[in-house]
């Protein structure tokens, strides 16, 4: 088959490997037809994630037709379904829980290097990412391995679209976690770092768990229009002092809840100009990281602090006084998918959820390595892109 692989930073090809085979009893074989790039595939293609082998295949989120079963597998050749990106098992004390992202099986504890401070030996197995997280082959191809087929992929009715339902696999529930883990009362207001697919997702979260007013804070004119358009207000980070841009729209008080949906700034994106400002606002070195930094200073006393944004490793100068002394909450975490795709998918069949504004290009996924390129480089333009192995 083909598929879209790893060869180093920067370097991603689409190349003919071996087809997947059943090789549990649970799993599954999908036939893709829609598969995302996600803000996360960027890190990977930055290369600041260890654990990459040359000739891995790439991809988390994904959506199919069954082709082959396990004999342990609930689904039935034929069914449509999306799949969540993180692998759970379904039995263990985690996934009991329904902290489906810390599952003991899908990438056992035993198996990795305790005093490894990237991940801190604490994830699931993810499709398509680094051997960190079980190194499971990833759905940027043409056909894909699906283990605990029986946990996971939730069944598409037929008559919906594929555009309709993809992010279910990953940004939706990613958007809709990070709101919830603000824990938003009605009448909150709920300030929202970075307007890419995961904060465009909390900001029609946020407003949907009634937050009265949502503040986008971004700097490409584009995605801050979808934010708009989502029910958000906007800051323009390049353009306004976002403290006191944010003191001012709350009365002096901050908002009650900060969302940081950054994540580590490997993509280069945010301006130096900007994280000097920041350093001077703050009085801190510029290896904290720069959005959560500041959504922590603008939160309100008392306030939350939902972090979906993905980190690895050590982060210095974190503002950990401001976080003790304001006695803000600080939640975060892979989302845990399977806990949501359900309640998400019914409020997409009643029309109270929209995903498809997100999606800027649909490219073959022949194309991928340029999807990658300009999702990256051309962030404003290229808000979401979505590969079509079958086009
Ligand atoms: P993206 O790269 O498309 O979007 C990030 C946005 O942040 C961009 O629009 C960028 O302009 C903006 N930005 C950068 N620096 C900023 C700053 N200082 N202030 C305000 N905005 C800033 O990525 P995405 O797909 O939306 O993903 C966002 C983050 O969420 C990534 O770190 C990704 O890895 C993470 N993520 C987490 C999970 C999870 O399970 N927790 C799942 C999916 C993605
Ligand atoms: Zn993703």
């Amino acid at each position: 088959m083909r598929a879209l692989t790893y060869h180093g930073a920067h370097d991603v090809r689409v190349d003919t490997v071996p087809d997947p085979e059943i090789v549990n009893p649970r799993d599954a074989i999908l036939e893709i037809t829609s598969t995302a790039i996600c803000g996360s595939d960027l890190h990977l293609y930055d290369g600041v994630i260890p654990g990459l082998m040359g000739g891995d295949i790439l991809g988390h989120e994904f959506m199919g037709r069954v082709v082959e079963t396990g004999p342990g597998s609930t689904l039935k050749k034929g069914q449509r379904v999306v799949v969540p990106f993180t692998i759970s098992c379904g039995q263990c004390f985690h996934c009991l829980k329904q902290q489906f992202s810390a599952c003991d099986n899908s990438n056992p504890a035993e198996k990795q290097d305790l005093t490894e401070p990237l991940f801190g030996h604490a994830l699931s197995g993810l499709f398509g990412f680094s051997h960190l997280a079980g190194g499971y082959p990833g759905g940027q191809a043409e056909y894909v391995r699906v283990p605990y087929s029986d946990v996971g992929p939730i069944v598409i009715p037929e008559g919906m679209e594929d555009d309709e339902v993809l992010f279910l696999s990953d940004i939706l529930p990613t958007g809709w976690m990070a709101a919830e883990n603000a824990e938003i009362e009605p009448g909150d207001t709920v300030a929202v770092w970075g307007a890419g697919p995961v904060g465009l997702f909390a900001v029609q979260s946020a407003r949907i768990m009634g937050a009265e007013r949502v503040i986008a804070i971004d700097h490409h004119p584009r995605r801050l229009e979808l934010a708009r358009q989502m029910g958000a207000e906007v800051i323009d980070y390049s353009r306004t002092h976002v403290l006191e841009a944010l003191r001012e729209m709350t009365g002096g008080i901050g908002p009650d809840a900060v969302i940081d949906a950054v994540g580590m700034e490997s993509h280069g994106f945010a301006p130096d100009s900007i994280l000097d400002s920041a350093k001077q606002t703050v009085g801190l070195g510029a290896d904290a990281p720069h959005a959560l930094r500041m959504a922590i200073m603008a939160c309100r006393k008392g306030g939350r602090v939902s972090m979906p944004g993905v980190y690895g490793g050590f982060a210095d100068k974190f503002p950990l006084g401001a976080l003790m002394q304001k006695g803000l909450q600080l939640r975060t975490g892979q989302t845990h998918v399977q806990k949501y795709t359900h309640d998400l998918l019914r409020r997409i069949q009643e029309g109270q959820i929209d995903t498809t504004f997100l999606i800027s290009h649909r490219l073959s996924l022949e194309d991928a390595p340029t999807g990658y390129r300009n999702f990256k480089d051309k962030q404003d333009e290229w808000t979401k892109v979505v590969l079509k192995p079958g086009m």
